[in-house]
């Protein structure tokens, strides 16, 4: 994995609150919320990488700040080797070609005035492509290659089901023929009946059409289905990233051990009911918790996580490439962590100096 398609350094999304009459008085920084707070992940030529966590980690706002359709507070994104940050004129036309979305809602997602066939040829009307029976043709194609009847063009958002609806967004999507597709949570709003049969179908149109895929999810089954490799968030940081299988088979960071403990299995309890593995709920990202974010939840947190924000550190395979990232004071063996006492909700884990 050398040539990485997409590239996300340190990326920023704040949102700043109207400084009050308190903060104008005190002279007080006005509150941000930081919705994504220094993320950083790449995203190989036809691979699908997952970006996980739960609700309000800031997944969605990180898909649509490097697309450019929320502006950055910070950080860079470069597409193709470009800074996409510092597009303008063509360039970012260019790049608003190359790089689409598949929302997650397609009942709200797609205008209820427009027919299938203005929805699927819509971005190419805005982009001057073809002429007006090229774009028909087109969307004709489109419909029929995601599995709809080019004979249900003409008919409105209203008159298809849930699954149809997002086949249409996923056509729209395609009409440009991006590289690079965020796929926004597609499949969480549908029925389980039709999820396999939209996942299947992203993944056909990936092998065709050689398309790079960042799939956002909080659903981890549907995760494993899906991707290459998978960066989990918690609280707008990435707090690991490494190979799917790898990830599923041995988390190495708690909050990843914590989400898959999460999943819903038949043999969770007696009862199949889900494992309590994530107690509490997400901190406001008005105020996160000082040290590690994940400290107020995690069952391995020390002193020493409420101190200092533990940076990513990376693990290589023997050819020097990396294979894991991992942001916990746990995994290194040589930190204060070891020797600083457990806080009252963590479990009790031996020492350094005991083992
Ligand atoms: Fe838990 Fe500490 Fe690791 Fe944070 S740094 S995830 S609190 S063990």
């Amino acid at each position: 994995m050398t040539d990485p398609l997409v590239e996300v350094e340190d990326l920023e999304k704040y949102y700043y609150e109207d400084d009050s009459l308190l903060d104008r008085i005190t002279g007080r920084e006005p509150t941000s919320v930081k919705a994504v707070d220094g993320v950083s992940f790449t995203v190989e030529r036809g691979e699908t990488l997952g970006l996980v966590g739960e609700s309000g980690c800031g997944k969605s706002t990180t898909g649509e700040t490097l697309l450019r359709l929320r502006e950055a507070t910070g950080g860079s994104v470069s597409f193709d080797g470009e800074d996409v940050f510092a597009m303008d004129g063509e360039d970012l036309v260019d790049f608003r070609q190359r790089a689409g979305i598949v929302f997650q809602d397609p009942f709200s997602s797609l205008d209820p005035r427009m027919t299938a066939r203005e929805i699927i040829a819509e971005p190419l009307a805005v982009h001057d492509v073809g002429t007006a029976a090229d774009r028909r043709s087109r969307a004709a194609e489109l419909m029929e290659r995601v599995g709809l009847s080019s004979a249900q063009l003409d008919r409105y958002p209203n008159e298809f089901s849930g699954g149809q609806r997002q086949r249409i967004g996923i056509a729209r999507a395609l009409a440009l023929e991006p590289d690079f597709v965020v796929c926004d949570e597609p499949v969480s709003a549908l029925d389980v009946s039709v999820q396999a049969q939209i996942l299947n179908l992203l993944d056909d149109l990936q092998s065709e059409f050689d398309l790079t895929y960042l799939f956002i999810a909080h659903d981890l089954s549907v995760v494993r289905h899906i991707t290459d490799r998978v960066a989990v968030m918690y609280l707008g940081e990435v707090v690991e990233t490494g190979p799917t299988d790898d990830i599923f088979e041995d988390p190495g960071h708690p909050y990843t051990e914590a989400l898959l403990e999460s999943v819903p299995r038949a043999d969770a309890s007696e009862h199949g009911r889900r494992v309590d593995a994530l107690p509490g709920d997400v901190p406001s990202p008005r105020d996160p918790p000082a040290g590690c974010r994940f400290h107020t939840r995690c069952p391995y947190a020390r002193e020493a996580c409420r101190e200092t924000d533990p940076q990513p550190v990376a693990e290589s395979d023997s050819a020097g490439d990396e294979q894991r990232r991992i942001a916990c004071f746990r995994t290194d063996a040589d930190h204060d962590y070891w020797a600083s006492e457990p806080l009252e909700h963590a479990r009790a884990e031996p020492m350094a100096d005991d083992d």
